[in-house]
């Protein structure tokens, strides 16, 4: 998929504006990419839809070429649907505030509620969990042995609703009957206005398909207990289906955002884009795993990028507009103009900084000065940047700082270190004293090349 993408891309580099022609191309290109990450149809029509009109109104930008602008389309737009902005969680302002979870079984709300109760009491919360999915008996059982595992109490009809490490629940008392699972939700969360729970969250039953009943029964729940986030819990393996048992759940019961569960699979995420797409609400978090802290807030911008999954592209246009973090860019005018020469202690920090942003070759043209030393650093592939940098990190920091001092033995000792030839060593520092004696000519003739805010 990302290779067919990445070639169309290619192909519309190399022209000056945008045709109908190529949009048409590109997002024929693009359906099958969602397609393949197992994008619900209607949503992909939709999708493509809304690229194409976009594409095709768009004025021609000067900074990115016709491929690019299509893609930056293709990101925001995936970007914006999957919720814009990370979104946090709606907290009452007046406390308890309540949190359902609901969706299918087997989607991952136990599990959830465990990760959620986790997070929360490490942000300083007073979670309880409360256990209102009494449709098997199982389920309460398996809500406390989450609940142990998070540290979260956990309210639970019938026993006393004691479990887990609450003082306050210990001493015991409104025992309720087992059944109703509306009592059940209602009563935690007065126990928690009652002990100061700051936040409760309720387990809720799933059936395996959707059905009226269950429906019925998370819509009352919602409503009784007047819950602050309704959190539709859904399986990112899902695939197809996503569309239909997101309808099913923001009509029957009202969500207020989604978590995606089991990403850790090889789900390429395209139930993300079907389910935000349908329910119009944002994903606020993802399960990533079995465990209590396999769980993080969801990121629409990564999503993004991995329903595409043409990392490279989408990188190169961040780089475009990005460029260097400022701090980083005036950390690196200074260096530039300073009278102290240019050092390996530099150019590892420098090595480093191109590696977080990814692909090197793409991110020479940015860096200040780096224009100049491209064509030589250019000839090298990224095994030989490892190489490279394995070379730099041989040295002894007074090796790095003065380059000019490592003398015959001390490159043996560097080369043996990095297990590189004596030769590669003398190739390196013969280059680094060419890029040196570059930047030193730079200085002196004031020209700052790519650097952006400097004087001339
Ligand atoms: P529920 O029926 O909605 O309460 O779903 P459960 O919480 O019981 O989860 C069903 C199964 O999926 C359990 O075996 C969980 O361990 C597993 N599970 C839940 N979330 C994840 C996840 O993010 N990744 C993986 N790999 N497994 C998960
Ligand atoms: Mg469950």
């Amino acid at each position: 998929l990302s290779d067919r993408l990445t070639e169309t891309f290619r192909n519309l580099k190399r022209k000056g504006a945008l045709s109908e022609t190529d949009v048409n191309k590109t997002v024929r290109d693009i359906r099958m990419a969602l397609l393949d990450a197992d994008v619900a149809l209607p949503v992909v029509k939709q999708f493509t839809g809304q690229v194409r009109d976009r594409a095709l109104g768009a004025e021609v930008s000067k900074a990115l070429n016709p491929g690019q602008q299509v893609v930056k389309i293709v990101n925001e737009e995936l970007v914006s649907i999957l919720g814009g902005q990370t979104r946090r969680l709606n907290l009452a302002k007046n406390p308890p505030t309540v949190i359902m979870l609901a969706g299918l079984q087997g989607s991952g709300k136990t599990t959830l509620a465990g990760k959620l109760g986790f997070w929360l009491k490490e942000q300083g919360h007073t979670p309880l969990l409360v256990a209102a999915d009494l449709q098997r008996p199982n389920a309460v059982t398996q809500l406390e042995v989450v609940g142990e595992r998070a540290g979260v109490p956990v309210f639970a009809p019938e026993r006393g609703n004691v479990f887990g490490h609450d003082a306050a629940l210990e001493s015991g008392e409104g025992t309720r009957s087992f059944g109703d699972p509306i009592d059940v939700a209602v009563d935690g969360v007065a126990h928690a206005r009652d002990k100061n729970h700051d936040v409760v969250i309720i387990d809720t039953a799933g059936r395996l398909a959707v059905d009226v009943d269950l429906m019925r029964q998370a819509h009352d729940i919602r409503m009784e207990t007047n819950a602050d986030e309704v959190l539709f819990v859904i399986d990112a393996m899902i695939g197809q289906a996503a569309v239909e048992t997101a309808k099913a759940f923001a009509d029957g019961v009202g969500i207020t955002g989604t978590v995606l569960t089991k990403l850790d699979g090889d789900a390429r995420g395209g139930a993300a884009l079907s389910v935000a797409t349908v329910t119009g609400e944002p994903i606020l978090f993802a399960s990533t795993g079995e465990g209590v802290k396999d769980f993080e807030t969801f990121h629409p911008d990564r999503m993004a990028g991995r329903i595409l999954d043409m990392g490279d592209v989408l990188t190169l246009i961040e780089q475009a507009e990005k460029a260097f973090d400022q701090a980083q860019q005036r950390e690196m005018a200074r260096k530039f103009l300073a009278e102290e020469d240019f050092t390996f202690v530099d150019f590892l920090e420098q090595m480093q900084a191109i590696k977080k942003m990814g692909s090197l070759k793409q991110m020479l043209g940015m860096m200040p000065g780096m224009q100049q030393m491209r064509a030589q650093l250019d000839s090298l592939d990224d095994k030989e940047f490892d190489r490279v940098e394995a070379m730099v990190r041989s040295m002894t920091p007074f090796e790095r700082m003065h380059p000019k001092q490592i003398n015959g033995s001390r490159r043996a000792r560097i080369a043996k270190g990095s297990g590189v030839s004596p030769s590669e060593v003398n190739q390196l520092l013969e280059r680094f004293g060419q890029a040196q004696k570059m930047m030193r000519q730079m200085r002196k003739g004031g020209a700052m090349p790519g650097m952006p805010g400097m004087p001339g």
